[in-house]
């Protein structure tokens, strides 16, 4: 792989409370390899119902550090600022006012929660659901709040209810959600917006990336060009982790072109 001219688009340190790793640590980790650079997305999810933890961190210390430490470190890496902001119909104000008051290069957006239930709780969401009615019920949520939000670059980790349900087989073939699939991957290249080769899948034994290739390759088709490659990393050993795999998925869906963000822009860089 030839890693220096990519960028780990989706990384967690310190600043999110479910990671310990510095932004010193991940800089170092990205350095050693070789990649291009990493763009810091701690979490900010505004009213997150798991009271073990509080998914906010101060936009305007963080920056300051990441400031210091491009000036620290110089041209040798790209530090790109983002966040991952996790959204609920609820909030939808308030975490636009939070993105418009601070100069992010990169806003993901997720999908954590579903009707009140985070879905990393394997019990909440989906009781009493089968796979389908749990998938097609995040779907369409995520179509709701694209249709409601603007704020933001790309949509997280598609499919992310596959990480967490409590089903033996976990894959969201395209052939059996096209419908609201399609219409989603639709509303998101009218409005410019992209989505993220989430390669976690891989760490969370799917076997493939967040989104799998049937739906990468759909979103080719529709004609969607703007496409981030991220590890979710929460600490050092995993940023950069399955990126192998990530840009054979990206080859296999038709794209000849990965991006990364700075100041809400895509920078494209050539597969090859
Ligand atoms: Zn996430
Ligand atoms: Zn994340």
């Amino acid at each position: 792989m030839k890693s220096n001219v990519f960028v780990d688009s989706h990384v967690h340190t310190n600043y999110s409370d479910d990671s310990t790793m510095r932004l010193e640590d991940g800089i170092e980790a990205a350095l050693a390899l070789g990649l291009k650079g990493l763009a810091f997305t701690d979490h900010y999810d505004l009213d997150f119902p798991d009271n073990q933890f509080l998914f906010e961190f101060d936009p305007k210390k963080r920056a300051s550090h990441i400031e210091s430490l491009r000036e620290h470190y110089g041209p040798d890496i790209e530090i790109v600022n983002g966040i991952e902001l996790g959204v609920q119909s609820h909030v939808l104000d308030q975490s636009a006012r939070i993105i418009d008051s601070h100069p992010f290069d990169f806003v993901i957006c997720s999908l954590h929660v579903v009707d009140g239930f985070a879905l990393h709780d394997s019990d909440g969401f989906y009781k009493n659901k089968t796979k389908e009615q749990a998938y097609r019920r995040y779907l369409e949520e995520v179509y709701q709040l694209v249709r409601s939000f603007e704020n933001f670059d790309v949509i997280g980790h598609l499919g992310y209810v596959r990480r967490y349900g409590p089903y033996e087989i976990k894959s969201m073939p395209l052939k059996i959600y096209d419908e609201i699939i399609d219409s989603l991957l639709k509303l998101l290249i009218e409005r410019g917006k992209g989505i993220e080769v989430n390669v976690s899948g891989y760490t969370y034994r799917l076997g493939t990336p967040l989104p799998d290739v049937d739906i990468l390759k759909r979103y080719k088709e529709l004609g969607g060009e703007i496409i981030t490659l991220g590890s979710d990393a929460h600490d050092a050993a995993h940023i950069g982790k399955s990126f192998k795999q990530g840009l054979a998925a990206l080859e296999r869906s038709g794209f000849e072109h990965v991006n990364y963000f700075k100041n809400r822009q895509p920078i494209f860089v050539p597969l090859k």
